[in-house]
């Protein structure tokens, strides 16, 4: 039997305002444990929620920036459940009126076609606090600080068919968000983090088969091996005469399988029911405009125009429109070097690969952006070499100073092409047989003598002068 996996995805994103979405207590990460929750976010008896407007004006930024309905009109309900962390016994979310409905993400696939996954819906809520189970023995500690932090969920249509494609949409989801400055992005902090719903069915059958609900994945890699490893179990339970129960379900990444934690079906009742403390959020045409306004220039845009105005390929311009400081980086080194394509060939390979092997972002990268344009520059000029600029790249990267100073201290220049004429005539010279061979037809060994001019000139000879000499004086 052939199966097709069926994938929707439940991402909630942490909105970056200063503070919690129903009170004024401070949102920022890292803070001692229940010192940033007040009356309020511990629910105690006689406080009132007060909407963060900050928060409304992130949640329509999205809803634009999706092509996504923003509702006129939305309401806030409880969804009542007990846990340590939720000290109201309820969660301030909404419901059947989200603020934002019916967005769309378009995704690239991997042989070069897109596919539209649709967004369901976005809705406001708060965060839970934490419940800490190690360092206490016995015990499980409470830290309340999260509590009532403004989350944003966004809710997929079941539109992914694999494990790849369901991370091309949280990657695309995350870019956007950080583009649009409504969420910091941290997937370390938990700032960014998914639920991804997981059946399969008999390739041909449009029913949708029986789902699992994977809960909090935290990064990339692990929503991609968490989906994978809970088709195959899928598969596996469903070829042996089983079938699914839908359930939620943990993946754990040191055993890279996914594990029980309750079933739907002795799941709770929410009681939903309207915050009668909360009147309906009304939105209304000039806080679209408004919002509208100060959206800035979006990924797919921000691309077309990088194709359009630095001619680059469509790959490349995908690759450095990804990340939105990654983006200004590649402006920034354009503004001042020019030389578009060289800058796109340094920053794709040598810088994201640096990068990367250290685990870095761009905002930790030792080299601005001014220090590779100047480097840049030099190369463009023929003043150094390749060999010489990569050799640059690492002082630079090892906080030696800007080119110029490299240069000198290094003494870094290319031979001058009296030198390389001399070097050549030599082996010419020196050479005959290979002349001969050359001159007789047999274009390669033009190589040979490269390879030798570069050995002779211990790699300070520019290689395009080289060519250019050799091909010269091997006429005849
Ligand atoms: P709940 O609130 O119980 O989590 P929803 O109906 O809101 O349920 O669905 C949550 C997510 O599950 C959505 O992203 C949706 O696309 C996805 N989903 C629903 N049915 C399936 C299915 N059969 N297979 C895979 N994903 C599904
Ligand atoms: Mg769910």
């Amino acid at each position: 039997m052939q199966w097709e996996s069926v994938i929707g995805l439940e991402i909630h994103t942490q909105l970056a305002t200063k503070s919690k979405i129903f009170s004024g207590a401070a949102t920022a990460f890292g803070a001692e444990p229940n010192t940033q929750a007040c009356a309020v976010d511990l629910g105690l008896p006689g406080v009132l929620p007060v909407l963060n407007k900050q928060a409304v004006r992130m949640a329509i930024k999205f809803g634009l920036a999706v092509g996504a309905q923003v509702a006129p009109r939305s309401v806030f309900a409880r969804k009542n459940y007990f846990y340590p962390d939720l000290p109201k016994g309820y969660q301030i979310s909404q419901y059947e009126l989200p603020v934002v409905a019916q967005g769309k993400m378009e995704i690239e696939l991997d042989d070069g076609s897109t596919k539209v996954i649709g967004i369901t819906r976005a809705h406001l809520e708060e965060d839970a606090g934490k419940s800490l189970h190690e360092d206490f023995h016995d015990m499980t500690g409470i830290d309340l600080n999260r509590a009532g932090t403004p989350l944003l969920e966004i809710v997929s249509e079941p539109d992914m068919r694999s494990a790849k494609e369901a991370v091309a949409y949280m990657k695309k989801i995350h870019s956007l968000v950080r583009y649009l400055e409504i969420c910091d992005g941290n997937m370390q902090e938990g700032s960014f983090r998914c639920d991804a719903n997981v059946s399969v069915r008999p390739v041909g059958h449009a029913k949708l088969g029986t789902r699992t609900e994977l809960k909090n994945i935290n990064s990339f890699r692990f929503v991609e091996r968490a989906i994978n490893v809970e088709i195959t179990r899928q598969i596996d339970l469903l070829e042996n005469g089983g079938r699914v129960v839908q359930e939620t379900r943990l993946y754990d990444a040191t055993k890279n399988e996914t594990r029980a934690m309750r079933s739907k079906e002795e799941a709770m009742d929410y009681r939903y029911f309207p915050d009668p403390d909360l009147l309906p959020l009304v939105i209304n045409t000039q806080d679209i405009e408004a919002a509208r306004q100060s959206l800035p220039e979006l990924p797919a845009a921000k691309k077309r125009r990088f194709m359009r105005e630095f001619e680059l390929k469509d790959y490349d311009a995908a690759l450095l429109t990804a990340d939105r400081d990654v983006a200004n980086y590649f402006e920034t080194v354009v503004r001042l070097a020019g030389e578009p394509k060289l800058a796109a060939n340094w920053i794709i390979s040598e810088l994201s690969g640096r990068l990367n092997k250290e685990d870095k972002l761009i905002q930790q990268c030792p080299i601005s952006a001014e220090l590779l344009a100047g480097m840049l520059q030099r190369l463009a000029k023929g003043a150094i070499t390749g060999k010489m600029a990569k050799d640059i790249f690492d002082a630079m990267w090892n906080g030696e100073g800007d080119a110029d100073t490299i240069i000198t201290k290094r003494g870094l220049k290319p031979t001058d092409s009296a030198a390389v004429e001399k070097i050549i005539d030599h082996l010419i010279a020196q050479n005959p047989a290979q002349v001969e061979q050359y001159r007789a037809g047999k274009d390669k060994v033009l190589g040979f003598f490269v390879g030798q001019v570069m050995k002779a000139s211990q790699g300070k000879a520019d290689p395009a002068q080289v060519n250019s000499l050799l091909l010269e004086k091997l006429k005849k």
